[in-house]
């Protein structure tokens, strides 16, 4: 009896032995039933993809003057390449009124910081002063675009391919109406400010007379060259003043497809017709 509880206390322990040794089944896959597996840390690289870029020291000082927003860096074939991207929409004025950029600005920090400022510093109080109405927003006819200059394909990499300038078309004004900086008939009070404020401000503006690509708009930019040259090309023109026939003279005589020769075509509006006829405007 004592040899059999021994034998029985023996085997007893061999067989849980055994049963430890044994291997068991592997757990499930997930994709069968099994239990999820638990999240893996993405790689490295892939964190920083997702990551936005640091604030610059430029886009803190913006955002305390503009409503903008911080975009991803710029690299497009072509050699469109921009680092520090924001889109400007709109300048804060010191009393806390806004001006619009329409549509948002696409631009560099520094070139969208130059242009906040050059608003805020200058442009909004003359068009105040000059234009009757304060300044509600800024047409932006073209801002970030990879493409060559003047829209010419093979031509050097224009700076907006850089997000480095902008095309002003107009400024809108509060009471409703727009001014035309390229229109003779706007002011040339305020237009020759402008001028000269862009040009101490910008690297590179130009407007109508630079090249016949800038009747329309205004091209302003911040190309960096050599020695720090810079292009200040915008004829400021005289007002065209059109000549409209006396309501005291009429003629119930002449044939009406005859022009009478006391009305000739103005020789001012003859040559800006002539220079939009040989080079239709573009864009730089
Ligand atoms: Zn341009």
């Amino acid at each position: 009896m004592r040899w059999f509880c021994i034998v029985a206390m023996l085997s007893v322990w061999a067989g849980g032995a055994i049963a430890e040794t044994i291997p068991l089944p592997r757990p499930r896959p997930p994709e069968i039933g099994g239990p999820a597996a638990p999240d893996e840390p993405e790689p490295a690289a892939d964190n920083k993809k997702s990551e936005p870029p640091p604030l610059s020291a430029c886009f803190v000082r913006l955002k305390e003057l503009a409503v903008i927003k911080q975009l991803p860096n710029i690299n497009q074939a072509g050699g469109c390449i921009a680092g520090d991207v924001v889109q400007l929409e709109a300048v804060i004025m010191p009393d806390n009124s806004k001006v619009a950029i329409e549509p948002a600005e696409t631009a560099r920090c520094e070139m969208a910081a130059a242009v906040a400022d050059w608003i805020r510093d200058e442009l909004a109080a003359a068009v105040a002063a000059k234009l009757g109405s304060p300044l509600r927003a800024v047409e932006n006819y073209d801002s970030f675009t990879c493409r060559g200059r003047n829209n010419i394909a093979g031509a050097l990499l224009s700076e907006h391919g850089k997000a480095n300038a902008l095309d002003i078309r107009s400024f809108k004004l509060v009471n409703g109406t727009s001014a035309q900086p390229t229109d003779p008939n706007v002011m040339k009070e305020f237009r020759d400010g402008m001028r000269k404020s862009a040009c101490e401000r910008f690297k590179t503006v130009l407007g109508p007379g630079s090249d016949g690509y800038h009747e329309d708009h205004i091209h302003v930019d911040l190309a960096e060259r050599r020695n720090d040259y810079r292009i200040c090309q915008w004829e400021v023109r005289q007002p065209i003043y059109r000549v409209l026939p006396s309501p005291h003279i009429v003629s119930e005589t002449a044939p009406s497809h005859v022009a009478p020769a006391s009305l000739p075509v103005s020789p001012v509006v003859a040559v800006v017709e002539e220079k939009s006829r040989r080079a239709p405007p573009r864009r730089l």
